[in-house]
């Protein structure tokens, strides 16, 4: 492929009007040969100034500059650059150089500069979270990265709408503080969660945020009721159910196509002060499966409240083996339980039990064992550890800290997400857990039941037909073994095995390189996405690093 000139638009206000200068840089061939509108050549002579990637006036610093002068921003401004926060994300496979990092101060901020980057011709804008997307999703490749954080504390204002709690938080808020504060000033909690809590509320809210929850409250998705957001227009719009309902269920699972969610309203319920956090093991998936979707189906208060489960290997190893069941370092992991027609994987379903310090310890004990005498699990592979609610839903912060110590956790995650069907998950594990992977990933295999009536249809997820489907990650640290580029290319295979033995399945965090695979993606929702692309950000302004949209010049 040939190389050619591009040219990016900085805007500068000139005369209460933007005008629009440039910068020089390489670009794949058979792109727009005539990059200045003629609205911007004259404002560009007028401006009589074209900077070049080479010019000492286009180093990093003075574009930044350059921006925060134009854009008159509360917040500040900061130069990107390939190796800076902006280009990088938690998957480290994908790094782009963007213009410049904004740190709004707030919604008004976020729009300013998407209005600013609607009246150039290339100049996107990709919120970022927490940058813990794994391909790229919140990079702005050329264009404006909007650092979410800087605006975590803006809202934490709680109410009772009919009798029901809830809090109004920040988009950029991590959950972790939402967590703390919530359980600290109300003595309250957000019902459905992520297994991990440093990613922000717009950044989950964007996909989905699953958890062992979801079976019984739905995704994050299912719990919010009312967004701030900033379209792709730069209007700042308040939108729930009953106001502005098409972008608020756009948004929703919207993958940042549709707006950028400044301010969301999260249901709340009372907290418990413990959990009984209870592994259990099977040999058989046929059994493991059954036990699980039994557990999801039951009515509130007649099961757990927190229902996971994950596949390891059957072996020693001390990541993917039997080390990684038990819940404390004292407990035994004993190999001479394990039936002897177990094969290469066992099953781990998990469970978590709330209950109040006031509960007598019987009345638990009582009710814990009634749930685990329904189950089939392998007697005496059995581990349960108590700890307080919150030290729960931090158990995944302890497993970054020991991976920071360890050095694995700025490692690449080559990982892969996905919803599958029930009618198929069978399939699934006899052909990619019992045999592609059966060694492990280096990380947990999640796989686990949800239930589809817990997912609104209005929102934009794409999920599998069925009414009960499984979710499957495949969390890959890559420390030794395989290189990073083999096991992209086993994701790629068990995604081409998934479309060929034509398994109702669809990607979770997608992650597409052509506009067929994301029709494919979206199905019949593929009209609906586009009608909501056309109408809430027309120019394709928005989260550029999923790579559904390409930038047009006019609305
Ligand atoms: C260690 C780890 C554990 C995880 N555990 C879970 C889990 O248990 N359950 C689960 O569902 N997911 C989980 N995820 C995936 C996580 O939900 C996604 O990575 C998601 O992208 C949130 O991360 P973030 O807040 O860093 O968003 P980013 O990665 O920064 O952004 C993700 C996408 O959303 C857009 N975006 C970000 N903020 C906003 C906003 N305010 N408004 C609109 N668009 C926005 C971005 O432009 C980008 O396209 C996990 C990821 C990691 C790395």
């Amino acid at each position: 492929m040939g190389r050619n000139v591009q040219t990016r638009y900085i805007t500068i206000p000139c005369n209460f009007s933007f005008v629009h200068f440039m910068v020089h840089k390489t670009e794949r061939v058979g792109e727009a040969k005539f990059p200045f509108p003629a609205k911007c050549t004259k404002m560009i002579a007028c401006l009589g100034r074209i900077v070049h990637d080479t010019d000492a006036e286009s180093k990093p610093d003075d574009v930044a500059s350059s921006i925060s002068k134009s854009l008159d921003l509360q917040g500040s401004i900061e130069s990107a650059g390939i190796t800076g926060v902006a280009g990088r994300d938690f998957g480290g496979l994908y790094s782009v150089e963007s213009l410049a990092l904004i740190k709004p101060s707030g919604a008004e901020d976020i729009a300013r500069v998407v209005k600013a980057a609607s009246r150039t011709s290339h100049l996107t804008v990709a919120a970022r979270g927490n940058g813990h997307s794994i391909n790229g999703q919140a990079m702005a490749d050329g264009g404006l990265v909007i650092d979410m954080r800087s605006t975590e504390e803006n809202h934490f204002t709680f109410s009772t709408i009919n009798g029901s709690p809830y809090i109004d938080v920040s988009g950029g808020a991590l959950w972790e503080d939402v967590l703390t504060r919530c359980v600290l000033t109300l003595g309250l909690a957000p019902r459905s969660w992520t297994d991990y809590l440093s990613l922000t509320v717009g950044g989950t809210l964007s996909n989905a945020g699953v958890s062992g929850q979801t079976f019984r409250y739905g995704p994050q998705t299912s719990n919010v009721t009312e967004l701030e957001v900033v379209t792709g227009k730069g209007e700042i719009t308040v939108c729930s159910e009953n106001q502005n309902s098409e972008l608020f269920f756009a948004v929703l699972g919207g993958l940042g196509q549709f707006g950028i969610i400044t301010r969301a309203r999260v249901k709340l319920q009372p907290v418990p002060d413990m959990v009984r956090w209870i592994r259990v093991v099977y040999s058989e998936f046929e059994e493991f499966s059954r036990d699980a979707e039994f557990l999801v189906i039951q009515k509130e208060g007649e099961s757990f409240d927190y229902v996971e489960g994950f596949v390891f290997s059957n072996n020693d190893d001390p990541v993917n083996g039997w080390p990684s069941v038990p819940l404390d370092p004292d407990h035994e992991f004993n190999p001479a339980h394990i039936p002897q027609t177990a094969g290469s994987v066992l099953y781990c379903l998990e469970g978590a039990f709330h209950y109040r310090n006031g509960d007598h310890p019987s009345t638990v004990d009582t009710a814990v064992s009634r749930l685990l005498g329904r189950l089939g699990f392998v007697e005496l592979l059995k581990f349960q550890v108590d700890l307080s609610y919150k030290e729960f839903l931090l158990r995944v912060k302890r497993t970054e800290e020991h991976a920071k110590a360890n050095g694995v956790w700025d490692s690449p995650h080559p990982w892969l997400n996905l919803f599958v069907s029930k009618s198929d998950i069978a399939d699934f594990d006899r052909t990619v857990f019992k045999k592609m992977v059966k060694d492990g990933v280096g990380g947990p295999m999640l796989v686990y039941p949800l239930l589809r009536n817990k997912w609104d249809n209005r929102t934009s997820v794409a999920l599998p037909e069925g009414e009960i489907f499984y979710i499957v990650a495949l969390l890959r640290f890559v420390t030794k073994g395989p290189s990073v580029e083999d096991l992209v290319a086993q994701n790629h295979e068990i995604v081409k095995w998934c479309i060929k033995a034509g398994l109702d399945f669809k990607l979770y965090l997608p992650h597409y390189q052509s506009i067929e695979d994301w029709k494919r993606h979206f199905g019949n929702q593929w009209t609906r996405f586009m009608e909501r692309k056309a109408c809430f950000d027309p120019m394709a302004i928005l989260a550029p690093g999923q790579k559904i949209f390409k930038r047009t010049h006019q609305s």
